[in-house]
């Protein structure tokens, strides 16, 4: 076992020093090369490339002089270390004994100090050649002025010696030398080849040019003080540069010559592409202009588009109101001779065409209505889209004949413009027309025409089925008045201006009183008394009836609980306008809240619901009506014989009395066939066994007409008139 042991101990000791040995030697070569190798500072110029040079990626210092004189150190057992002179010549670093050795030397001078100097063999031969600014012809060689760089100070008494004539002049830098040459301070500059080769890379000494006529050979050789020392370093330099051989020299040239060793600094960039970076910023200009000036171009767009749409209409193209106002405002100054009127057109029941055939139809509606304007008008003419379906038009008036005709002509394609597309609907359009005044043209307030034409179409939409109007000032007056009146309600319902009247209603065999019909009064503080018929209607339209309503049987509960109180059991009919009745308010609701608000019987309230309400909004009414009545109310149908289906409504709703009036029947026309038609209206109703009142009564006549025909409650001035809250109780108290 132990012999086992030992045996694997003497195999792993045996390849450890097969694996060591090759290293160990080679450490051992090192160490005695470098002991051999003598270290030799060799000094040379800066910056001479490919001569000379750092390289920028390593540091290393290379170039062509310093690969060869590496070889021959080496051959001569040295190893060099390459330093580059901070002297300004090499006359001046021979004096330096940092340096072993200097070069490049064409031949032994004399050091700035005066010492002589020894040279080695020739390294290699540089060929020197001249370099000429552009086309530029240059005198013989012995007639030169040439350029050379400072640190060329040796070569320069070489050339001196060749050329005897020649002019030299020395330069820091060689952008100074090249400056100077193209200046024409010099012939020509002098320099071996090689740097030529390389400093020509540069884009911008394009126009400089080797010429090679002048070409001549400069030896490269190594040069130090002639002391004991410096010539034994020659003697074995020597020996190294024997062993250089041609081919070797040549390929470290060709090395060098053939590579791009220049490398660009920003100024070359310029000048090489100098070109294509103005033709970049150009371009990046232009694109930054164009930029600007589309942006320019879009906001001005813009501007323009808001400024257009302010003044016209989006859908229609049409102008808008302020659009209107300044168009017309300038026709008026510019053709005052022009007689123009201002027709303001609205299409009835717009909302229907939207519901029915969806908005979109409603749109293309509009535009075609418009269109067909605008090609009806001429420049000096005007139309505006105010609103939704309202329409003004200022045009020139050629008599009224003409404006009818006109406007038939123009208004009769608006009209069928659903029936001409398979629909069941004719267009009906409302148009009022005011003819400007010469106080129009002078005022020019586009407001107040407006205003005008306005009041002459709601005239023929409250009147006429559709069809046109001229404007007169009464309607003026009128809407005028109506549109203080309905402005001032609020004030005038909380400052008592409103009062609740009374009419009481009696069976006309006894006289008994047996109910009364409220009724509103205003007493305008400068207006004086307002009939109801005035601006219950008003007030209808503008959304403000309920607050009146509410307010009148709310008095009419205080005054009925006042009454009870007092022993008096009275029972009031109170009116329930159409406008009244709405999705979002519970009317049945309400009365009912009243009436044990004020702890009433539910018998003491009746309701009125005129019959053309029933007429125009059937559902609703009738479901109102059923509900009032399921709670207990009594419902009255209100001047019956006034609508056009009075007999239509009798079978389809459901009353507790039919109210019947008077005026409507016997009115106008033949009176007779008036009283016959009554006559036959009581039957009727009789027969059908509902109760009824009739209302409007005015003479013992028409009463005792009424009761030969079987109807004993009444209402009228024949047997009282409305009278105020405390008359009627005075009266009733008696
Ligand atoms: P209506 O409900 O049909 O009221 C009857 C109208 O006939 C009253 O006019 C009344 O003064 C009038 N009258 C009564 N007897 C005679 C008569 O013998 N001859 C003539 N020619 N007329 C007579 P009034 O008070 O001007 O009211 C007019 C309409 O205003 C009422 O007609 C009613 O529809 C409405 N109204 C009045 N007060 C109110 C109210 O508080 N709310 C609502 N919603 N409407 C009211
Ligand atoms: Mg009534
Ligand atoms: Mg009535």
């Amino acid at each position: 076992m132990k012999n086992i042991q030992r045996f694997i101990g003497i195999c792993f000791l045996l390849l450890c020093i097969l694996f060591l040995a090759p290293c160990l030697v080679s450490f051992c070569d090192v160490s005695a090369e470098e002991k051999d190798s003598e270290r030799l500072v060799v000094g040379i110029p800066e910056d001479r490339c490919p001569i000379f040079y750092e390289d920028p990626d390593t540091g290393e210092i290379v170039g062509i002089g310093v690969d060869l004189m590496r070889s021959a150190a080496e051959e001569a057992g040295y190893k060099a270390e390459f330093q580059f002179i901070e002297e300004e010549t090499i006359k001046d670093a021979l004096d330096n004994p940092k340096y072993d050795v200097i070069m490049p030397f064409g031949s032994a001078i004399k050091s700035t100090s005066g010492q002589e100097s020894i040279v080695s063999d020739n390294l290699f031969q540089t060929p020197f050649t001249l370099l000429v600014y552009g086309n530029r012809v240059v005198p013989p060689m012995n007639k030169l002025r040439v350029g050379m760089l400072s640190s060329l100070g040796g070569g320069a008494d070489t050339v001196r010696q060749l050329y005897p004539g020649i002019e030299i002049v020395f330069y820091d830098t060689m952008p100074e030398a090249v400056k100077n040459l193209r200046k024409g301070k010099v012939d020509a500059l002098l320099h071996n080849s090689y740097v030529w080769s390389y400093v020509l890379q540069k884009p911008s000494y394009t126009d400089l040019k080797v010429q090679p006529s002048a070409m001549f050979s400069m030896d490269f050789r190594v040069g130090t003080l002639d002391t004991p020392v410096g010539r034994s370093t020659v003697e074995r330099l020597n020996k190294g540069i024997e062993n250089i051989t041609d081919t070797y020299t040549q390929a470290v040239i060709l090395d060098y010559t053939t590579r791009r060793l220049y490398r660009y600094d920003m100024s070359d960039y310029i000048v090489q592409y100098g070109d294509v970076g103005i033709l970049v910023i150009l371009v990046i200009v232009s694109l930054v202009m164009i930029g600007i000036f589309r942006q320019k171009n879009l906001k001005l767009q813009q501007e323009a588009k808001m400024r257009w749409l302010k003044n016209h209409d989006a859908l229609t193209g049409a102008l808008s109101l302020q659009g209107f106002r300044n168009k017309v405002q300038s026709l008026l100054r510019e053709y005052p001779d022009n007689s123009y009127l201002l027709n303001y057109i609205n299409i009835k029941n717009f909302k229907y065409i939207n519901d029915s055939f969806g908005m979109k139809a409603g749109d293309d509606f509009l535009c075609f209505w418009i269109n067909n304007i605008n090609s009806n008008i001429s420049d000096d003419e005007a139309v505006c889209r105010i609103e939704s379906d309202h329409v003004a038009i200022l045009r020139k008036g050629k008599g009224d004949n003409m404006i009818l005709k006109e406007d038939a002509a123009a208004v009769d394609l608006v009209k069928n413009y659903f029936m001409d597309r398979g629909e069941e609907y004719r267009v009906q359009i409302c148009s009022g027309i005011y003819v400007l005044t010469p106080e129009d043209y002078e005022l020019a307030n586009v407001d107040h025409m407006l205003d005008l034409a306005r009041v002459a179409e709601k005239k023929v939409r409250e009147t006429k089925k559709d069809g046109y109007g001229f404007y007169n000032a009464e309607q003026w007056t009128k809407g005028k008045r109506i549109a203080e009146i309905v402005s001032h309600l609020p004030i005038a319902i909380s400052s008592g201006e409103i009062q609740v009247w009374y009419q009481p209603q009696v069976d006309c065999k006894t006289l008994d009183l047996t109910g009364m019909e409220a009724l509103c009064r205003w007493k305008h503080p400068k207006m004086g008394w307002i009939s109801p018929a005035e601006f219950i209607p008003e007030l209808e339209e503008s959304g403000q009836i309920f607050e009146l309503d509410s307010y009148v049987w709310e008095t009419v509960c205080k005054d009925l609980k006042r009454w009870r109180d007092l022993g008096i059991h009275h029972s009031a009919s109170v009116n329930l306008s159409r406008s009244d009745i709405r999705d979002d308010r519970d009317i049945p609701g309400y009365f009912k809240a009243l009436i044990e608000k004020y702890e009433l019987n539910i018998n003491q309230l009746r309701i009125e619901i005129t019959e053309t309400a029933f007429a125009e909004n059937p559902e609703t009414l009738i479901k109102t009506s059923e509900k009032l009545r399921e709670i207990g109310f009594s419902v009255e149908m209100d001047d019956f014989g006034s609508g056009y289906s009075s007999l239509h409504m009798l079978k389809e709703v459901s009353v507790d009395r039919i109210k019947l009036d008077m005026n409507f029947l016997t009115g106008s026309g033949d009176s007779e066939k008036g009283r016959t038609i009554v006559g036959y209206m009581i039957q009727m109703i009789n027969s059908l066994g509902m109760a009824m009142i009739v209302e409007g009564v005015e003479t013992a006549e028409q009463a005792d007409f009424l009761l030969k025909q079987g109807c004993s409650d009444m209402q009228g001035y024949y047997f009282h008139k409305p009278m105020p809250a405390e008359d009627f109780e005075k009266m009733s108290l008696l």
